[in-house]
């Protein structure tokens, strides 16, 4: 833990984990620095004892309500096998949403009873080893689907258990691509459907158990309502169906999608649209959110008269990014540097690019960049910031200029090749999605553990591992 007094931490700091120390950037006491040194950059380093962090004050938030609530952590978010083992340790649940994520589930040591399976394409082959593996739930997104478990059950001889993926048809404020409720959006079962859906699924009990119904409304959800209306959705079709054949459903499962206060430090908020900042300052309790549904579900069970439902009934969350974005940095050095006096910019060029921040590309989506060599030093001057890709849209502004993210990033003056620098909050989506573009093998991770040592939690690929797999 850090001796400095909190108040004077910078921004973006998270006090006692990702803060400066002795003027470098430290994650829970280890100096950035000297991993740097050690491990080489581009470098992630995750802090597990923050990670945990995330993890009690959910769980904590679910006790204080009394009634039963699990989070099955979505692991598309981040699906390291060092993470993974983090995050059964803690105590959560997992969610997956492919036959690699299930195996990576398995062999992490989650037990089949404490995954969820989502997607939108599962194979005959994943819907077969889900079925056999006994998991908690497959989340079934189409009526086809139904028909692939009802196959698979039969095959196998056992008993699937299903929950019906739903389009909740809720706006949230949340970015356009990670809206995922819409009927625009290629998710779910949609309400011509649903009757069907739920009579298909009910058909054959000795093969498909339905058990619960799912809706997630979309990542980096800033507000409470997307959430409670996704809730009276459900509530709705739940009430129906017990009225309609007896049938009670277990759970009702609101997906992921709490925020991650991206802007804790705001230098650069008002560079960005207002929709935009709005959406990347979110900072929703997840307590707040949990009591919320709560209240809108006891207030549901008792409009409907279906106390007795409600008492039975398990909530799921999924939340992702919320667990493991803020307990990741990326680490990386300037390696060149230009001045441009016809624009007046000096421009920074990392071993950072969008092969490793893919939502910066694809999303703009804002990480803070930090000295991490002068952690605590006034970062007042402006920078034009670009990765090493051979790619015109690797860099860290928004190069179609619709200001989606700020053109210029503050460093302290008189930065230079070699100085280290960190990009924050870059645990979730990143590490999941990066790729060896441009011939730049998949760079090394290290984790910081509990008793404040440093380990490898992943070898960075040699030029020999871009040729695995290839036949020539
Ligand atoms: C992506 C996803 C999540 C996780 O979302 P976060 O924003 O990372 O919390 C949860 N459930 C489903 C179905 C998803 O697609």
């Amino acid at each position: 833990m850090s001796q400095q007094n909190v108040a004077s931490l910078p921004a973006w700091a998270i006090a006692g984990h990702i803060e400066p120390q002795r003027g470098h950037l430290a994650i829970d006491g280890v100096d950035a620095v000297e991993l740097a040194r050690q491990h080489d950059t581009p470098l992630f380093v995750f802090s597990e004892p923050r990670i945990r962090e995330n993890i009690d004050r959910l769980k904590r938030a679910a006790q204080r309500t009394g009634h039963p609530v699990h989070f099955c952590y979505a692991s598309k978010a981040n699906s390291l096998m060092a993470i993974l083992g983090v995050v059964r340790d803690a105590g959560l649940d997992i969610e997956v949403n492919s036959g690699g994520e299930l195996y990576k589930a398995l062999r992490a040591g989650f037990r089949p009873d404490q995954i969820v399976f989502n997607g939108t394409s599962k194979t005959e082959d994943e819907i077969n080893q889900a079925v056999g593996a006994g998991i908690y739930a497959i989340n079934v997104d189409s009526l086809y689907e139904i028909e692939l478990v009802l196959k698979a059950a039969r095959t196998l001889g056992s008993r699937a258990r299903i929950a019906l993926r739903l389009v909740p048809e809720v706006e949230t404020r949340s970015h356009p691509g990670l809206q995922t409720a819409l009927l625009t959006s290629k998710f779910g079962i949609s309400a011509a459907e649903i009757e069907a859906a739920f009579s298909r699924a009910l058909a054959h009990p000795e093969l498909v158990h339905l058990c619960g119904i799912h809706i997630h409304v979309g990542s980096q959800t800033p507000d409470v309502e997307p959430f409670t209306r996704a809730f009276e959705v459900i509530w709705r079709h739940l009430v129906a169906i017990h009225r309609a054949t007896g049938h009670a459903i277990e759970h009702i499962n609101l997906g992921g999608g709490f925020p991650v206060t991206y802007l804790r430090d705001r230098a650069q908020a008002e560079m960005l649209p207002a929709h935009e900042r709005e959406m990347f300052e979110a900072d929703l309790d997840p307590a707040k959110l949990i009591d919320e549904v709560l209240r809108v579900a006891r207030h549901e069970a008792q409009r409907t008269q279906a106390e007795h439902l409600l008492d039975r009934l398990t909530l799921l969350f999924e939340p992702g990014r919320s667990i493991i974005a803020d307990a990741g940095v990326l680490l990386t050095t300037v390696r060149n540097i230009k001045h441009r006096p016809e624009t007046g910019d000096t421009w920074l060029l990392t071993d950072a690019g969008f092969n490793l921040l893919l939502s910066m590309s694809t999303y703009h989506w804002y990480y803070h960049l930090i000295s991490a060599a002068r952690a605590d030093a006034p970062h007042d001057a402006p920078y034009k910031v670009a990765g090493p890709l051979c790619d015109s849209g690797d860099v860290y502004f928004d190069v179609e200029r619709q200001g989606r993210l700020p053109d210029y990033r503050l460093l302290p003056r008189d930065v230079r090749p070699g100085e280290l620098l960190a990009l924050l909050n870059a645990g979730a989506y990143t590490v999941a999605q990066m790729f060896p573009y441009n011939g730049r093998p998949l760079p090394a991770i290290v984790m910081v553990r509990d008793d404040g040592r440093s380990a490898l939690v992943r070898r960075r690929d040699s030029y020999e591992d871009l040729l695995a797999n290839e036949i020539w």
